[in-house]
């Protein structure tokens, strides 16, 4: 497992990111050195007068399409040509992101993320510099910064030292192959709505156990697509079959 990660970004709207890395743990990520996002205005590397970035798609339609000079300009300046680093183009079309994608990006030292805007990119951008395409979802946005960002949040939690509690992001819904049990803090009742007796009882052991429990109890009733994946034990194998006579 690599301890750090470096972030380059080409989009064409860098001022989207600074307020959400600025902010909580990835603020505290990048001090601690942890991560750093480096980001590049594709416009910075137009040739031409008005620093055009998109143009009419060939074969007509609607939308413009990104140029691929300025993308390939951009990325091989900050990373040679070719670049050493994967360079994942966030795209509706890639392979859906998931925790395991993401722990398997936290192996990474070195990650390029390219934001399409318009209607998209050139294919030849796709062909010839990208080397992976990742998909937040089954939607349409307008552009791939929210996703990067999406990417970066994910992949920088699994990093040792970015979450304050390092047990933080081992029971966190999908870690485990569940959704996570219920959380509760203080004050023990509100509106009349008490915390489970169990988890003031001090008694670690059935803690956990009731944790364990709700977690799959709630990816039952909610996920159950996700149980089918799950590593279980004979514990949870029983308790899961005793739910189901229950119905
Ligand atoms: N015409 C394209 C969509 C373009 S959306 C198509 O139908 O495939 C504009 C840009 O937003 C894309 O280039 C991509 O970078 C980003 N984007 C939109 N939806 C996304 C998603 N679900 N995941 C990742 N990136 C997405």
């Amino acid at each position: 497992m690599t301890t750090s990660i470096h972030f380059d970004i080409f989009t064409l709207f860098p001022e989207v990111f600074p307020a959400y890395l600025e902010t909580s743990i990835l603020k505290r990520a990048q001090e601690a050195k942890i991560i750093e996002v480096a980001l590049h205005n594709i416009r910075d590397w137009t040739t031409d007068r008005h620093h055009v970035c998109d143009d009419m798609p060939y074969g007509g339609g609607g939308g413009m399409v990104m140029k691929p000079e300025p993308i390939f300009a951009s990325v091989e300046s900050v990373l040679g040509a070719p670049p050493t680093c994967p360079v994942i183009l966030l795209s509706p079309q890639g392979r859906v992101f998931t925790q395991g994608v993401a722990e398997e990006l936290s192996q990474q030292s070195h990650l390029a993320l390219l934001c399409g805007r318009y209607e998209g990119i050139d294919e030849r951008v796709i062909e010839h510099l990208v080397t992976d395409e990742i998909s937040i979802g089954d939607y349409v946005l307008s552009g791939g910064e929210l996703p990067a960002l999406v990417l970066i949040d994910a992949i920088t939690r699994l990093l040792p030292g970015a979450l304050g509690d390092p047990e933080g992001a081992w029971d966190d819904s999908h870690a485990t192959g569940l959704l996570e049990y219920p959380h509760y803090t203080r004050p023990p009742e509100f509106r009349g709505w008490v915390v489970p007796d169990i988890l003031l009882s001090g008694d670690h052991a059935r803690i956990a156990r009731w944790r364990r429990q709700q977690a799959l109890l709630r990816t039952l009733q909610r996920r159950p697509d996700l149980l089918e994946k799950a590593e279980l034990n004979d514990s949870d194998r029983d308790f899961l079959a005793g739910l189901s006579l229950e119905e």
